[in-house]
């Protein structure tokens, strides 16, 4: 295994990914939550995961994938009771629009995925064990609140210590107004009793009908499919508070255990310089850029250029550049074939990827990748390592071994599939460097009206088995076969 670092927003440091002693990785990343199509947002969360899950797969760990659905929330249920259907029904057609678009931006499925709604027996059970152990207390009217004050380290990952919430931010914990039965206005639901508007949306409970809150459900599903403790739990950075400090309360209170060792969080997305909001329609979906006739690959690319940490502003211009990154890959790749003599590359796997046997030109492309995702940093030196220069002076073998680093890192790792490039040789073949600078000097004579000179020059390019091509802008270089 080839060891793996990420900025942990737990410890504030960068720390290495240590695996349980098992050996097994085990990862939670809160999922969707399924009453609309997901955003553009929330796929640059989830895009990232997948790169993470992908370095971590190809350095060699055994990775245990856990991503929920939230399919019973205040929007869900508002959302079934609109359409007048069943809250199932309502949810899967929004789960059925989550996969088609994860499939098409080549998100990998997770190992699990489990539903908060087929849980709730346990989170039932888990918020029993609150109560009995006095973290959680039961009001008038069945509801059920988690005691903040009973947990002395809540507000530890966020850097909030809970003397310091301001009102405005625990009106989020809950966005309830009328839990004026709280102990204190901190307090946040485990356990929401029913309400006419909730419909059929109910559960039976020991506190009576109703249903269970959001920060519980993952909670408890997390330890349902990982155990208790978690090697690293994922989300964008708006989950920090109060969602994953919650979870935290709700898990380590009974288990005194550490509820994940490493916290990766993603920074926000802007679009156009902007906040994302419903006010401003700008909240993209994946559907509504492909419309614009944008591909899911330029889209995927576009998400994931920018480092995690940093926000990242999107603009349909970004979608032009990825784009033209995309073409600039693919040629790359059509290149390097030719170069090599062969298109049959195998895999690049853990075990036959370069660095472990000696350094190639993209050993820091896959270096970045593994220090802080730094993806930005890996997209530069592939551009840098795979420009016109670096390839003219390539050897069939040195080209075999960039191609398949190449393919392992576009293709494999950060999980792009390229287009189709213009399979004309003038665009495939690569020009020796020597015959380019010849045809340079032979469009400098001629523009200098040295037709004799221009002449033996193109002489003595032919003789070197190429022909130029002259057009108005300039020329092309084609190989002669004749
Ligand atoms: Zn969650």
């Amino acid at each position: 295994m080839t060891s793996v670092s990420l900025h942990n927003t737990s410890t504030k440091t960068k720390d290495t990914l240590t695996p349980s002693s098992d050996g097994i990785f085990r990862v939670y990343c809160c999922g969707p939550t399924v009453y609309a199509a997901a955003h553009i947002g929330n796929f640059r969360t989830f895009l990232l995961q997948d790169v993470l899950r992908r370095v971590l797969e190809m350095s060699g760990y055994h990775v245990r994938w856990v991503r929920n659905l939230t399919d019973i929330d205040d929007k869900t249920i508002r959302g079934a009771q609109q359409q007048q259907i069943p809250l199932k029904e309502f949810t899967q057609h929004w789960i059925d629009v989550f996969h088609e678009d994860c499939q098409k931006l080549q998100i990998r499925t997770p190992e699990v995925e489990p539903r908060a709604t087929e849980h709730i027996d346990d989170q039932i059970r888990w918020i029993e064990k609150l109560i009995r152990h006095g973290f959680a207390y039961a009001v008038a009217d069945g509801s059920v609140y988690y005691r903040i004050a009973s947990f002395p380290r809540y507000g530890q990952l966020s850097c909030l210590a809970s003397h310091n919430l301001l009102p405005a931010q625990a009106k989020n914990i809950t966005g309830d107004a009328d839990e004026y039965d709280r102990d204190n206005i901190h307090d946040f639901a485990l356990w929401k009793s029913r309400k006419a508007e909730d419909g059929e949306c109910y559960w039976n409970s020991p506190w009576g009908q109703g249903r269970p809150g959001w920060h519980i459900e993952c909670s408890v599903m997390a330890m349902r499919y990982l155990g208790e403790t978690l090697d690293l739990h994922g989300g964008g950075i708006d989950l920090c508070f109060p969602h994953h400090e919650n979870e935290i309360a709700q898990s380590e209170a009974i288990t005194q255990k550490c509820f994940s060792k490493h916290w990766f969080h993603s920074a926000h997305l802007m679009v156009d310089g902007q906040k994302m909001s419903k006010s401003l329609g700008n909240l993209y979906t994946l559907q509504e850029l492909q419309d614009q006739d944008y591909s899911p690959m330029a889209i995927r690319y576009a998400l994931i250029a920018g480092h995690y940490r940093q926000p990242l502003n999107f603009t349909l211009q970004s979608l032009s550049t990825a784009t033209s990154a995309l073409q600039k890959l693919a040629k790359v790749q059509k290149q390097l074939q030719v170069i090599a003599t062969t298109e049959a590359i195998p895999p690049m796997t853990h075990d036959n990827i370069s660095e472990k046997t000696s350094a190639s030109p993209l050993t820091n492309a896959w270096k970045a990748l593994r220090e802080d995702l730094n993806i930005p940093q890996c997209l530069g030196i592939i551009f840098t390592e795979t420009s016109p220069s670096a390839l003219r002076t390539l050897s069939p073998t040195e080209a075999y071994r960039l191609l398949h680093d190449f393919k392992g890192i576009v293709l494999g790792v950060l999980g792009l599939t390229l287009p189709e490039v213009d399979t004309d040789r003038r665009n495939a073949t690569i020009i020796p460097e020597q015959i380019q600078e010849l045809a340079e000097q032979r469009l400098t004579a001629k523009r200098q009206k040295l037709f004799d000179k221009a002449d033996q020059l193109r002489e003595q390019i032919h003789s070197m088995g190429w022909r130029i091509i002259d057009h108005p802008d300039g020329f092309t270089l084609e190989k002669d076969h004749s």
